[in-house]
């Protein structure tokens, strides 16, 4: 593995050609962040029963808590927000909305400013727990908000959780189960909405994958250009598969055209967290820093696959998968990242408005 970094020790066979030579690192991390502020931002929200496992959601993924000191959470019991910014993509209010109350019934809570704008609704379902009772509110509150005409432009998510608890085909059980429960329900009450079911845990990277599949409904203006460049990379190069990743999260912002196995998407992760750990081991306190634009990692795996990761901008982070063979075209991999972080920079220039500097 190669990190690099200002030692010029380090042996690596890219020593001669730094792939960060050929870019010039976009200034999309000097306090000029790009941003609208006349947007409002996008939201996730959170519904739940009580210890459903949303503030460990939360914690894990948002704040790096690991995932078993969620344990010592105290259980959501009044209706809480924070504003999670890591990115220009990875900029949301969070709603975790306490399980005991009934939703969308609090005449204290002006559910109207919560739902305007772009929104994903997130169910927790604790699977280890009988979830007819969750099933019941998860149709109520769709109920509700169709009745108050606020479900049209909202994304709903299951996240069938805690399925650590759960073997393989015990999940596939319950996903069957709760997919058709909740669609019967809603289809008896006359609503049809697109309800999108993951099976999540915070004990591993599902939860992670599952909130990338958030974020990205909440950016669909900007995931097919995302996409468009991130294929402009992958196919001259040769490239398996390529991924843009928030280092902060985890999460992925987009990838190329094809959809991302869970399998790929971990090796994806376990190179990020190799990446930070190393880091960590050899920065100073002062110099802190996993991903700078200097960033440039690569580890080659016993089958052939190779996977790079280049940091591009605004903690985002590209990872490709590709076999070892096309190592030997790296120049044309250099030329076509610099590129593609171009075109990131264009993009982003044109769609996120600058803000006085303050
Ligand atoms: P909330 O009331 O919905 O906010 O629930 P909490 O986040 O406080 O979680 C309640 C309990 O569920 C805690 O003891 C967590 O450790 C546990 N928990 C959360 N997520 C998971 C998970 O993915 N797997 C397992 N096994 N337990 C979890």
């Amino acid at each position: 593995m190669y990190v690099d970094d200002d030692d010029d020790q380090i042996p690596n066979s890219y020593s001669q050609r730094p792939i960060t030579q050929a870019i010039n690192p976009p200034p999309l991390d000097d306090p000029e962040v790009e941003e609208d502020i006349n947007d409002v931002k996008p939201k996730i929200l959170l519904f739940g029963l009580r210890r459903s496992g949303k503030t460990s959601i939360r914690k894990v993924v948002f704040h790096k808590m690991s995932a078993n000191e969620t344990i010592f959470l105290e259980s959501t019991t009044k209706l809480e927000h924070e504003d999670v910014s890591k990115n220009c993509f990875i900029d949301y209010v969070i709603y975790d909305f306490p399980g005991q109350a009934d939703a969308l019934e609090d005449s204290a809570i002006d559910y109207s400013h919560i739902f305007d704008g772009k929104c994903a609704l997130i169910f927790v379902i604790d699977v280890l727990e009988e979830y007819k009772e969750a099933l019941d509110k998860i149709v109520n509150t769709l109920v509700g908000l169709d009745n108050k005409g606020m479900l049209e432009n909202i994304e709903v998510f299951v996240f069938i959780h805690k399925v650590d608890g759960l073997s393989d085909d015990q999940r596939a059980e319950a996903l069957k189960d709760i997919n058709f429960r909740v669609n019967d329900e809603l289809s008896e009450a006359g609503i049809s909405i697109n309800l999108k079911t993951q099976l999540t845990s915070v004990y591993d990277y599902s939860i992670f994958e599952a909130l990338s599949i958030v974020g990205q409904k909440l950016i669909p203006e900007l995931l097919s250009t995302f996409e468009s460049l991130l294929n402009a990379l992958k196919e001259p190069c040769g490239m398996d598969r390529v991924l843009l990743f928030d280092v902060a999260t985890k999460c992925y912002i987009a990838t190329d055209t094809e959809s991302v196995p869970t399998n790929k998407y971990e090796m994806c992760c376990d190179m990020l967290d190799l990446v930070a750990d190393v880091s960590n081991i050899y920065t100073t306190p002062e110099s802190f820093s996993f991903y700078d634009s200097k960033s440039f990692s690569s580890v080659h795996l016993d089958n052939g696959t190779v996977i790079l990761t280049k940091y591009i901008c605004n903690n985002l982070t590209l990872v490709c998968l590709l076999q070892e063979s096309c190592l030997t075209e790296l120049g044309l991999i250099e030329y076509n990242i610099a590129k593609f972080s171009q075109g990131m920079d264009d993009v982003l220039k044109s769609h996120f408005k600058r803000r006085p500097v303050k």
